[in-house]
This record gives structure tokens, C-alpha cells and sequence, in this order.
């Protein structure tokens, strides 16, 4: 059976990456988070002082964006690749709410995001692989066989994310996460450098109203449908 590319891009908090674990396990497939890489460099900034509340040293990034190495390493307990950055293991500080009100800054540094895919483009070269992310369809993999773009209300991102991060045990209320949840959308629709836009031959998938058990069964038979037409 020959293997494909299946990219999924998609608003903040669509579920990308649950659905795209899921389906590289039952593929058989790797599974790459690239907004993980997007974290991890985040992390480091915030780390170095680069970038805080009232300041973004973006040329001090981007002079030492070769210090910074970011690698994934498969955990059989959780069945998923947690995160390293410099060795490592960031899994766990890259998720939190602090992260996520940086990481949309630092992803619109073109030198950033051509470290970054350039590395993702490596990880997907023999196929077989499922990348979630927000210019995987348009920019890292244009011509993988399966496109998807997901989409869901902005309310409905923000509960879920809110649940996710209350569940880890972290404080946040729900207002704070849904402003964060808008303002990712923002910066990552409007940025100039590969900005998120749906690839003309994606399919959308608005999940507002589909179960976790719904969403898996529609993808799987997109995936299912397409690699037996790459054949
Ligand atoms: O997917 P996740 O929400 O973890 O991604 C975090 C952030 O990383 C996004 O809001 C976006 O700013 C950035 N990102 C990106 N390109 C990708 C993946 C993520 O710009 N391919």
C-alpha cells in the first residue's frame, strides 16, 4: 500500500491534533505537531528574555535560532512524540496559556518559520506521515494527497481549550482563553509570511457540532478513500 501526505491546517483549538494523532495511529503513519515546534521556540524566547509583555527582540531571536534545536521523541505510555527542545523534554511548559499568548508573535518571523519547515518538510519526506498545523497544505506539503481544514466557532474552541487547561490543573478563566483563541486567529490569518488560509483543494471540516467519534470516522474515510486512489 503506498503511503500519502496528509496535511491538516485549521483555526486554533479545532481538535487538530487529537484527530491527527488518531488517524497516523491507525494508518500506521508519524504524527507531527508542528504548532509543538512553534512552542518550543516560543519557549526559548521567553526563556532568553526575547520576547516579554512590553518587548520582542526579534533580531536577538533570529541570532540564535541556529542555538535552538528541536527534536520528537515517540513515548509508548502515552502513545504519542513528546517534545524536546535542546534535549529537553518541554512536552508539558510548551501547553500552557503564558506560551500560547507568545507563540503567535514569534510565528510570523520568516527566518523562524523557514527554520521550521524546512525541518518539517525532512520529517515528511518518505510520506506516511500526518502534520497538523496552519500552512502545512499551502506552504510545507502543497502537494500532499489529503488536505483538511477545520474550522469551529471561536466559543466552542475556547471550551474546549478552557477544559483542557483546567483538567491540567492550570488557572485561567474561560474570558482569558477566548481572547487568546481570537487573538491567535488574528495574527496567524493576517500575518504576511504564510498567513493560515484554506488550500484551494482542502476539504473544510466545521466541527461545532460533531462528536470526537464522529470527527475520527469522517477523516478516516477521507484517508481511507484517498490512499486507495494514490494506488
Ligand atoms: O497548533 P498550535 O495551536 O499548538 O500552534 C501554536 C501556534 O503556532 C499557532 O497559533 C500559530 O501561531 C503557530 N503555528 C504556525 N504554523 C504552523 C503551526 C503553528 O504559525 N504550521
Amino acid at each position: 500500500m503506498k503511503n500519502i501526505t496528509i496535511a491538516i491546517d485549521g483555526f486554533s483549538s479545532t481538535g487538530k491534533s487529537t484527530v491527527a494523532k488518531r488517524l497516523a495511529k491507525a494508518l500506521g503513519y508519524v504524527y507531527v505537531d508542528s504548532g509543538a515546534m512553534y512552542r518550543a521556540v516560543t519557549l526559548y524566547a521567553m526563556q532568553k528574555g526575547f520576547i516579554t509583555i512590553s518587548s520582542f527582540d526579534k533580531n536577538d531571536l533570529i541570532a540564535h535560532l541556529k542555538d535552538i534545536e528541536i527534536g520528537f521523541e515517540f513515548n509508548e505510555d502515552l502513545g504519542f512524540s513528546e517534545v524536546f527542545l535542546n534535549g529537553k523534554n518541554v512536552e508539558k511548559q510548551i501547553r500552557t496559556l503564558e506560551v500560547s499568548q507568545f507563540v503567535s508573535q514569534i510565528a510570523t518571523v520568516s527566518e523562524v518559520r523557514k527554520q521550521m519547515v524546512r525541518q518539517q518538510q525532512k520529517m515528511g519526506a518518505n510520506k506516511g506521515v500526518v502534520m497538523d498545523g496552519r500552512d502545512i497544505g499551502t506552504v510545507v506539503f502543497p502537494d500532499a494527497e489529503l488536505k483538511l481544514f477545520m474550522t469551529a466557532s471561536a466559543e466552542k474552541r475556547a471550551q474546549r481549550r478552557y477544559d483542557e487547561l483546567i483538567e491540567r490543573g492550570d488557572k485561567v478563566s474561560y474570558e482569558e482563553v477566548l481572547k487568546n483563541v481570537q487573538s491567535r486567529d488574528h495574527i496567524d490569518s493576517t500575518r504576511k509570511d504564510s498567513p493560515l488560509t484554506m488550500a484551494e483543494d482542502a476539504i473544510k471540516i466545521d466541527n461545532s457540532a460533531l462528536s470526537l467519534e464522529e470527527q475520527f470516522e469522517l477523516v478516516y474515510d477521507l484517508a481511507k478513500t484517498t490512499i486507495s486512489k494514490s494506488q
